[in-house]
């Protein structure tokens, strides 16, 4: 058996030949009907005009002109392709043209009569014994006592329709494969860009990440898949840094407290140790398992935070309250560091949340603010409402964040090189981040090295009745 190419660019030419042949096939079926009917309706009028003429010149010139003019139109025409009979009121034939080519004419004495009872012609289209096509053939009278049977062959029309039918064949036999090179033609220029993304595509599952497909100047649907596919590409190369960073910085937030674990230990299990300085390791070493399990539940919060899994714990939230709370807690440290803490808040401000989630928001860009500012700088809490939406500004005048690192302090584990002094596994404003979204907010960044940092929160409002 014949098998196929199973690709879309033949699938695409054999539907587009398919169509071309159908709708050749009707543009032919169609003209060719209604030329047939054209031509018969054609030949039926000539013998209903016949009828008119000859009863005319049987008025005019009497049996004698018809007899000559029959005998004329024999003359001047292929006399085997048409007949005439003239019948009297019993149905005897009185005259007739050469009806050799007519034996078989067949005999209607019944027709005859209806046509001098009713004096109306009859039309018929009439298989002739021996002969190979049909003939249209007339009875009409053209006088009260004479009828006039004409009839003439169909050949020529069938002529005409073998010769179109012919024509049509021909043309078939022609078009169809140029119809077929066209199409491949065009079904090929169509598929090259899926091919090309197939081929990147290939190249990228074998390894080459770089490759990327090249766009057409065409803005068709093919080049907006190449530049989905590319930017997808793009989206999938900056995933994988981001995972690969992300990683890395795991695997350094794990090794400290592993390391200070081991040597710890090393330290409890080598001679001479009292059971006071035992007891202490293992204090040490409690400690350092704390760090690691608050890093891991830290990022098992913020993977909870971004997928927020905490709509059924929302209700409606005072946050003028939970940042006034916020300040006062973080007070104390920042008066230890000597850092004047200053909160402006508008009052009886509202949003639906999550209230657990939002104070560790606070506590994370409180303590960060405090953390990172020098003794004797400024932290400044600013709640405002807008319409629609509260802002909440935490400025400080700290160490700031170099601009290019501005964009990744909300990636997780992400810290500055300038930070890594202080305490941290760069998970707090990944979770902050988190939570302002999972509230339909955000959390923005503004910032100068050595200048100070300002981060703003913007949640929406609300005006929920009281829960
Ligand atoms: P960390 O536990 O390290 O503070 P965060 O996710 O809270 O983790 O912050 C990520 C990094 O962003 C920090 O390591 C620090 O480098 C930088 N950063 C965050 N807040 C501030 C700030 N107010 N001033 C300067 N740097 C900051």
């Amino acid at each position: 058996m014949i098998r196929l190419p199973n690709t879309l660019a033949f699938r695409l030419t054999f539907w587009y030949t398919l169509v071309v042949i159908i709708l050749i096939m009707i543009a032919f079926s169609a003209s060719y009907l209604s030329l047939k009917k054209k031509l018969n309706y054609n030949l039926e009028n000539d013998l209903i005009e016949d009828i008119l003429e000859y009863k005319i010149l049987y008025k005019n010139e009497g049996l004698d002109g018809i007899k000559q003019e029959i005998e004329q139109e024999m003359e001047w025409g292929e006399e085997k392709n048409f007949f005439f009979q003239l019948f009297d009121r019993n149905g005897i034939q009185i005259y007739s043209s050469d009806l050799s080519h007519w034996k078989l004419l067949p005999e209607s004495p019944h027709i005859i009569k209806h046509v001098f009872s009713s004096k109306n012609f009859v039309l018929q289209t009439t298989n002739i014994q021996g002969k190979e096509y049909k003939a249209k053939t007339i009875y009409g009278l053209i006088s009260p006592n004479i009828l006039l049977h004409t009839g003439e062959s169909t050949e020529s029309i069938q002529n005409t329709m073998t010769l179109l039918s012919n024509v049509f064949i021909g043309m078939f036999l022609i078009v169809i494969p140029i119809a077929f090179v066209i199409g491949w033609l065009m079904a090929g220029h169509a598929v090259k860009g899926i091919k090309e993304v197939s081929r990147i595509a290939s190249e990228i599952e074998k390894g080459k990440l770089d490759r990327r497909v090249s766009v057409s100047s065409q803005r068709d649907e093919i080049t907006q898949l190449v530049n989905t596919f590319n930017a997808m590409l793009d989206r999938i190369k900056v995933l994988i840094f981001e995972m690969k960073e992300m990683t890395d910085n795991i695997a350094h937030d794990l090794r400290s407290p592993l390391a200070r674990i081991r040597v710890i230990s090393e330290l409890a299990l080598s001679n001479n140790n009292t059971p006071k300085n035992l007891k202490s390791s293992a204090s040490d070493i409690i400690e350092e398992c704390d760090r690691l399990l608050q890093m891991i539940n830290s990022t098992l919060d913020v993977a909870e935070a971004e997928a927020d899994t905490f709509q059924t714990t929302k209700k409606k939230v005072d946050i003028s309250q939970l940042a006034q709370d916020a300040c006062e807690i973080f007070e104390p440290m920042a008066e230890q560091k000597h850092i004047r803490l200053a909160c402006r808040l508008d009052n009886n401000c509202y949003i639906y949340g999550n209230i657990q989630n939002l104070q560790r928001m606070f506590a994370n860009l409180l303590d960060n603010a405090i953390k990172y500012t020098l003794a004797n700088g400024q932290v400044d809490v600013i709640l405002t409402r807008s319409r629609q939406n509260i802002e909440i500004m935490i400025i400080d005048t700290g160490i700031g964040i170099p601009e290019n690192d501005q964009a990744r302090v909300f990636d997780r584990f992400f810290r500055c090189d300038q930070s890594r002094t202080h305490d941290g596994c760069g998970l707090g404003l990944s979770f902050a981040r988190a939570v302002a979204r999972s509230h339909g907010g955000d959390i923005d960044l503004s910032s100068r090295l050595k200048n100070g940092s300002c981060f703003t929160i913007r949640l929406p409002a609300t005006n929920l009745p009281d829960s």
